[in-house]
């Protein structure tokens, strides 16, 4: 039996970090789900639609990956697409609190999901999304930390 795990956040945008998590799931799991949530935020850069599409063309070589989105309880959309664990992706000590806070809580909404956590490569240890737009705004450059399409993507939006 083909094993699944999701891989969700808000991805507002996709980045290499995001994508060296990807490729190191793949090495466990037959299926990736790039599971894309709204949005804690009120107004995020991408839409949803965007997002996914961003990360359509960002992972079309990895063999079994697929974008997809979801709006109700991450347990339940665990659960709907046979996912047999989570996959987070911990940089540096600030994210361990929140995420063993939802892991813990995840389990106990579901204890046979479990939550797996992967750390990147060096280089994408301080790399964020909002990193990214923050300096991207000012005019900065951030090649080789996010994918092409995601660079070309954000830059049609501030400058259009
Ligand atoms: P969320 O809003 O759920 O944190 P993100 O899109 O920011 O969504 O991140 C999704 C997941 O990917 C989280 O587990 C986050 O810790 C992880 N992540 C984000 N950036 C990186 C990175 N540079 N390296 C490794 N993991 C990352």
């Amino acid at each position: 039996m083909s094993k699944v795990a999701i891989y969700p956040g808000t991805f507002d945008p996709i980045t290499n970090g995001h994508i060296d998590i990807i490729t190191r799931s793949l090495r466990i799991f037959d299926e990736v789900i790039v599971a894309v949530a709204p949005s804690k935020k009120k107004e995020p850069f991408f839409t949803v639609a965007e997002r996914i599409k961003l990360i359509e063309q960002s992972i079309s070589k990895l063999k079994g990956a697929r974008a997809a989105s979801f709006d109700n309880l991450l347990m339940n959309y665990a659960e709907e697409t046979g996912s047999i664990a989570v996959v987070r992706g911990l940089r540096a000590v600030s994210d361990f609190e929140y995420e063993l806070q939802m892991a813990l809580m995840n389990r106990r909404l579901n204890a046979n999901i479990e939550t797996v956590f992967m750390m990147p490569d060096q280089e994408y240890i301080f790399l964020s999304s909002t990193i990214v737009k923050e300096v991207l705004s000012f005019g900065g450059s951030v090649k080789g930390l996010v994918p092409q399409a995601v660079e070309k993507a954000i830059n049609k939006k501030i400058y259009r």
